[in-house]
């Protein structure tokens, strides 16, 4: 597989013109504020010094793997407000309740998760759930609620996207998309993400492989998106003892191997409280580049995983257990008038 970097100024529109004229079929993508082309495999045979002698074509990348957009990915992603994720930058705190349930609810959890320094907040207002007879998430209203909660706290707002027609209401309110687990695979709802060129937090698929799941990550960034985190939920296991099975070792693969940015979510791992801590620790020590973890003012009147929901008390002591600390609060110069009025 061959990338094509263009000269600067020059049209890729050209540019594929005249490689068409020798067999070479190729298709635009942005990487950063440039376009490259991917030659599709089907193209004629020619050596790159043959292609780099063509108008507009600075330079041949010859792919050796299939995943030749995700090799040139990069390993620390812009997520908005200042915040940075990937490599050799601070671990970046995301937390929230399972569902979006009601307006004072997520305010509520906004507040405590600003509070303890995480800079993401985290809802699903369209809820996968195993029974159709469970809650199945606000919807729209619930997006609203969401954003203009994350607003007054300054945090990046994540939430699911479950189908295509549900992908441009999201982009419309969300920081990041998140691609749920048990649609790590859906190659419409994949590439409609794709397309809307915004962050994505993609979660491992209950039993996929990290082939499969790194595969997935490849699909949005063909179809458009230019900043993917990868997110380890927990794969399905023997032992019942837990929700799923915690998969480190892949958090280090990504990490280490394919140099993606990639966080861990321990509430779905482990689906109860009491391994929330520990697990986030381990995921940290591992390289983890975040954490994903669900948090609820009232668990114990939560709508959906009430089980593994930390409470307010115990959300604060497992971040500064992680070594999140709120930050100093910076007032805007109108606030400070307001305050001081
Ligand atoms: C979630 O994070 O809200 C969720 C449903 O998780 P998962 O897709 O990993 O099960
Ligand atoms: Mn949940």
């Amino acid at each position: 597989m061959k990338i094509i970097t263009l000269t600067q100024g020059h049209d890729p529109k050209a540019v594929q013109r005249a490689l068409q004229a020798v067999g070479q079929w190729t298709s635009p993508f942005a990487h950063g504020d440039q376009v490259q082309l991917l030659v599709e495999p089907h193209s004629a045979p020619i050596s790159a010094a043959a292609l780099e002698a063509i108008e507009g074509v600075a330079k041949v990348w010859a792919a050796k793997s299939g995943h030749p957009r995700m090799d040139a990915h990069p390993a620390v992603v812009d997520l908005g407000l200042g915040v940075r994720l990937g490599r050799g930058v601070e671990p970046i705190l995301m937390g929230g309740p399972c569902s979006v349930e009601s307006e004072e609810q997520i305010h509520e959890a906004a507040r405590m998760v600003a509070a303890t320094g995480a800079r993401v907040l985290r809802g699903g207002c369209f809820k996968p759930r195993t029974s159709p007879y469970s809650f199945r998430g606000r919807g729209v209203e619930g997006l609203e609620w969401m954003r203009q909660a994350a607003d007054a706290h300054k945090l990046l707002m994540v939430t699911e996207a479950m189908a295509p027609e549900q992908v441009e209401v999201v982009a419309e309110h969300a920081d990041l998309f998140q691609i749920g687990a048990r649609n790590m695979q859906n190659f419409d709802l994949l590439h409609a993400v794709g397309r809307m060129r915004k962050p994505v937090l993609l979660k491992r698929g209950l039993s996929a492989t990290i082939h499969e799941w790194v595969m997935a990550a490849e699909h949005l960034m063909h179809a458009g998106s230019d900043a993917v985190i990868l997110c380890e939920r927990g794969i399905r296991s023997f032992d019942d003892t837990t929700r799923f099975l915690l998969d480190l070792s892949a958090v280090v693969q990504i990490e280490q191997t394919y140099e993606l940015p990639v966080i861990v979510d321990p509430s779905h791992a482990a689906g109860r409280k009491d391994l929330i801590g520990p697990l986030g620790k381990a995921a940290l020590a591992c390289g983890a580049h975040g954490l994903i973890v669900e948090t609820h003012p009232t668990p114990e009147v939560a709508c959906s995983d009430g089980p593994q929901q930390l409470n307010p008390t115990e959300w604060a002591e497992a971040a500064a257990s992680w070594g999140f600390a709120p930050k100093p609060v910076v007032l805007t110069s109108d606030e400070r008038r307001e305050r001081t009025a």
